[in-house]
């Protein structure tokens, strides 16, 4: 999937989060808007790719693309590093949940996740569509729709609480 959708697939998937948690949703969206992007540090032409090329190229002759940062080991490891450095609650979960949606999207393309890496077997949903394709437009703007609604949603929750 291309890096706007995943922008905004991680922050429908922040938003939906914060509905249910106490911590700062501005502080949980941002930070899954980072963890979105994060996953794809395996490839150079990536959003997050270009800003930190040296990484990516590491990252891509170790692993290739769509393995180590698009699996459950990934997660963990991240989540591991976040407890040891990060005292903020909301970053963490934030970041954690955009990693998330990241591979959800990835699932639901052709090629699929390694998401069991060292395990080499690709993982994809039932339903694919090819990264760029109207399928995936179509998408992001139900991503930017659900967005507004729980946007609206979270803004009565606040007003509510003063
Ligand atoms: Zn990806």
């Amino acid at each position: 999937m291309q890096g706007n959708t995943h922008i905004i697939g991680g922050i429908a998937a922040s938003l939906a989060f914060a509905q249910v948690s106490q911590d700062n949703p501005l502080l949980l969206v941002g930070a899954g808007m980072v963890g979105a992007l994060l996953p794809d540090i395996c490839h150079g032409g990536s959003k997050i790719g270009k800003a930190f090329p040296l990484t990516s190229k590491l990252v891509n002759t170790l692993f290739g693309h769509r393995s180590f940062t698009h699996s459950i080991l990934f997660v963990l490891l991240v989540a591991m590093l976040l407890q040891a450095i990060n005292p903020y609650k909301a970053i963490s979960e934030g970041i954690l949940i955009g990693i998330a949606s990241h591979i959800l999207l990835d699932m639901g393309t052709k090629k699929g996740v390694k998401l069991f890496f060292p395990w080499s077997m690709s993982v994809r949903l039932p339903l694919t569509t090819k990264t760029g394709s109207k399928v995936e437009k179509i998408l992001a703007v139900l991503f930017i729709l659900l967005s507004l609604y729980l946007s609206y949603e979270l803004l009565l929750k606040i007003m509510g609480t003063f």
